[in-house]
């Protein structure tokens, strides 16, 4: 299987590294024809409306919205803004999944903060059932799901943190930046589903 990582700006490398050790082929993605032939393609966190420029700048915008009507996509804290259809904020997003964001909904660069998730979902991918250590930086929160959308993990608070609609994928936390791939092989597990 192949899948793409978004390499405009972010975190892609770290994403790339995982998949890799997973034994994945990871092509990094820039240009509409590189959508060829992958089976799913992961958006890194960093910076949502930087991500969203580049998009348009690239001409990536309608390539990805009709990439992810039928492939997985997942998105990374930044990413899952750049997924989501509504940030609260005038920025390009690609306007696939049904949920709410609130950007930087913990604060700032210092509020960043760790925690331990219980993810049931999870568990398909792994016999291993302890907490995700999850990894939040300028974090966004998932403020609102709709029908169709599966919640994955929630804060102690009752805050979403993880959620799924169909193959696609959206955590505010950073997978990438910890050892457990379990996220990762989930998210193949995603790519690799056939309708
Ligand atoms: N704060 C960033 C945004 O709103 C996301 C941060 C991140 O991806 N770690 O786009």
């Amino acid at each position: 299987m192949r899948l793409g990582v978004l390499a405009l700006q972010g975190d892609f490398i770290e994403h790339i590294a995982i998949l890799n050790r997973l034994g994945v082929e990871a092509v990094e993605v820039r240009l509409p024809g590189q959508l060829e032939g992958l089976e799913g393609i992961i958006i890194p966190g960093g910076e949502s409306t930087t991500i969203g420029k580049l998009a348009v700048d690239f001409q990536l915008l309608e390539p990805l919205r009709n990439f992810g009507k039928e492939k997985a996509i997942w998105g990374t804290c930044a990413g899952a803004i750049f997924l989501s259809k509504d940030a609260h904020r005038n920025q390009p997003l690609l306007d696939l999944m049904d949920i709410k964001v609130e950007r930087n909904a913990f604060g700032r660069q210092v509020e960043s903060f760790e925690a331990d998730l219980t993810v049931p979902a999870l568990k398909g991918v792994s016999a291993e059932d302890k907490p995700f250590h999850a990894i939040f930086i300028r974090a966004p929160l998932i403020s609102a799901v709709g029908k169709g959308v599966e919640v994955l993990a929630k804060l102690e608070d009752g805050e979403i943190v993880a959620a799924q609609q169909e193959r696609l994928l959206a955590t505010s936390f950073h997978p990438e930046l910890t050892k457990d791939d379990r996220f990762h092989r989930y998210f193949l597990k995603l790519a690799d589903a056939k309708e």
